[in-house]
Formats: structure tokens, C-alpha cells, sequence
């Protein structure tokens, strides 16, 4: 999933001084597990502004709705009717939701209200961990399942480094080292034999931005209707 968090109140309301009627829209998904950017918060968002523009006696409408994915074009089609009626809309997804709303609705001055963090999983309550960096080709079968791309400091595809130290990272010692995990983990599954690999240098053009992925069930009829 993505990873967010909200940006601070007096930010989002520097960015929307000057508007009357702001629509703050909410992302039923990713940022809505990670607590930063679903119903609840949009709620929360809505209310500070509103209690903020009251105390600095501004006329201004907040209003909110939250859809169930921004990323996805279904959910911010049936926005159209609400969005005429702002000076500006405040989105409350991730970067991508951000944008694609900006691109749905290109008449309107579409506002972020978090900074998006990273893909990541849910390691407890409250609390997320970043797992991948959508390198593009995944060595996970060589690296029993954790990622060198993302949790090594240094990235590296063969490790560690000459700075490892007792297990801990030699860039951050509050951090494992990705590939004291990498081995203590091969060793568990009886596959150190994998060490003995070198990894061949990553194909960084494989990462170059920005990405564009059709799926193969429908990369003919695109190119039939180019
Ligand atoms: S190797 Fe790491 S960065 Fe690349 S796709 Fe796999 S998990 Fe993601
Ligand atoms: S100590 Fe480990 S995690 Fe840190 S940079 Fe070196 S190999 Fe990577």
C-alpha cells in the first residue's frame, strides 16, 4: 500500500487562503488504512479548517466527501457535479490521486493535503515500514524475500558492506542491515547457496519515470485503437 501523512493544518491553510468554497476530498483506500487521508480524516481536516477561518473571522464554506479510490478514474467521475461549486479543492490521496484529480477536473485549483511516504506494509497498529521502491525487475526469489533495494541504506544487490556491524546498519545503527536479515534468512530456508550469486548490476532504465505498465489482456485492442 502507500504510505502518507497528513500535512500540518497551518500549510493546508496557507494554501488555501484566498478561496471561499473549498471541497476537501477524502480516498477511501491506501491513505484511508494509513490514517491519513479517509473519511475520518477528511472530517478531522474539514473541522480544523473551518474552527481556524472562525477564529480569524474568514466567510469561508468547507465542505467533504471522500471516494473510494482517486487513482482510479470510475470514482472521480461522479465528483463533477459537487466540483463547479468550489474556489479550490483540497485532495486528500496520495501524490498519484492528487494529480489524477488535477487531471480529471484541469479547470480547478486541486490542493495536497499529505506527503506521500512510500509502499509499504503495516507492521503494527500505527505504524508502517517501507518495503519496496518499484524497482521494476524483482529480486525477491534471490534475497529470501527482503529487499535490498529499499532496506539496505546503500542499495546494494550484493552485500553488506564493509561498514556492517553486529547486525545493525553502519548508516543508521538504530537499523538492521538488510543484509545481515538477507543471510540470517537464507540460512533459516537452507538456501545460503544464493550468496555465492552475484547479482548483476540493476537496469536502472527500467526505472525511468515516468512509468507506464498496460496489461497484456488489453495490449491489443490499444493498439488497434491507435
Ligand atoms: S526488488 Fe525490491 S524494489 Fe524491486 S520490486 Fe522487488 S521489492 Fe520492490
Ligand atoms: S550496513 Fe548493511 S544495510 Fe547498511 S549499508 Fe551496509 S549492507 Fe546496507
Amino acid at each position: 500500500m502507500i504510505v502518507a501523512e497528513r500535512k500540518p493544518l497551518d500549510q493546508i491553510d496557507a494554501m488555501i487562503q484566498g478561496f471561499d468554497k473549498i471541497l476537501v476530498v477524502g480516498c477511501g483506500t491506501c491513505v484511508a488504512v494509513c490514517m491519513a487521508g479517509g473519511e475520518k480524516e477528511v472530517e478531522l481536516l474539514a473541522a480544523g479548517l473551518r474552527m481556524k477561518g472562525k477564529l480569524e473571522n474568514k466567510q469561508r464554506t468547507i465542505d467533504e466527501i471522500t471516494v473510494t479510490r482517486q487513482c482510479d478514474k470510475e470514482y472521480l467521475d461522479p465528483l463533477a457535479k459537487y466540483v463547479d461549486d468550489y474556489d479550490a479543492i483540497i485532495s486528500m490521496a496520495c501524490g498519484a490521486g492528487v494529480q489524477f484529480l488535477a487531471e480529471r477536473y484541469d479547470e480547478k485549483i486541486v490542493l495536497p493535503a499529505l506527503n506521500t511516504l512510500f509502499i509499504g506494509v503495516a507492521e503494527g497498529t500505527g505504524i508502517w515500514s517501507q518495503r519496496c521502491t518499484a524497482c521494476s525487475d524483482c529480486i525477491l526469489d534471490q534475497t529470501g524475500g527482503i529487499c535490498p533495494m529499499t532496506i539496505c541504506a546503500k542499495n546494494l544487490l550484493n552485500g553488506p558492506c564493509g561498514g556492517t556491524d553486529h547486525g545493525k546498519c553502519e548508516v543508521d545503527g538504530e537499523k538492521d542491515c538488510a543484509w545481515t536479515l538477507i543471510y540470517n534468512k537464507l540460512k533459516k530456508i537452507g538456501r545460503l547457496d544464493y550468496l555465492a550469486k552475484i547479482q548483476p548490476p540493476k537496469d536502472y532504465s527500467l526505472m525511468t519515470k515516468p512509468g507506464k505498465y498496460t496489461h497484456e489482456a488489453f495490449k491489443e485492442a490499444k493498439q488497434q485503437e491507435e
